[in-house]
């Protein structure tokens, strides 16, 4: 497992002035040194099964702690289940693995899994400032509002940017996807002449 602080500082709870600088410049929070301790603990325990975990950030929301990762795969339910008995003395209620992506769209779908997204757009405003827009089916529209603000935050932690969602009537995302078909549909065309020209 790699975490970005010396796993003896973490184990022994001494930061090194190294280590201690992270901190000091908030990239890393004083408390997420007591959930990277538990994640080496999970390590000694499950060595081969933890190998290719990464650790990257957590947060806590609503009493909800959430802790971006790399290399999860099968590895979801255990480490959240592990996290949540070892850390319930700290508040929390619940714990949430969210796979890391370094490219923003992808994070998103991360994050927001398993919500269904109908598209992801960049905006550029005037001011210069860059906004993400989510658009998500209207029938999507209760899971979104449970998740809404936590996915909000962890974007805005992650990437410094910040989510807009829309809601799009199930009519509209479909002759979105019909238009998306018909574009297909040109495309094969246009391969099948190129063929035909080529024999
Ligand atoms: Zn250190």
């Amino acid at each position: 497992m790699r975490i970005p602080l010396d796993k003896i500082c973490v184990k022994s709870g001494i930061l090194c002035d190294n280590c201690q600088m992270k901190i000091d410049r908030g990239l890393y929070e004083k408390w997420e040194v007591d959930i990277m301790k538990s994640l080496l603990e999970l390590e000694d325990k499950y060595k081969k099964e933890t190998k290719d975990l990464s650790y990257k950030k957590s947060i806590i929301f609503d009493s909800v702690l959430y802790v971006i990762m790399e290399n999860i795969k099968g590895r979801k339910y255990e480490v959240e289940r592990y996290l949540e008995k070892e850390l319930k003395d700290l508040g929390i209620k619940k714990v949430v693995l969210v796979e890391y992506a370094e490219n923003p769209k992808e994070l998103i779908y991360n994050i927001l899994n398993p919500v269904k997204i109908d598209n992801v757009s960049i905006y550029y405003s005037p001011d210069g400032s860059i906004y993400y827009i989510v658009e998500v089916p209207s029938y999507e529209k209760g899971r979104l509002k449970d998740k809404e603000d936590a996915v909000k935050r962890i974007f805005k932690v992650l990437t410094k940017k910040d989510i807009y969602f829309e809601l799009i009537d199930k009519k509209g995302s479909l002759i979105i996807r019909r238009e998306e078909e018909n574009f297909n549909q040109r495309l094969d065309t246009e391969k099948l002449s190129k063929l035909f020209k080529e024999l």
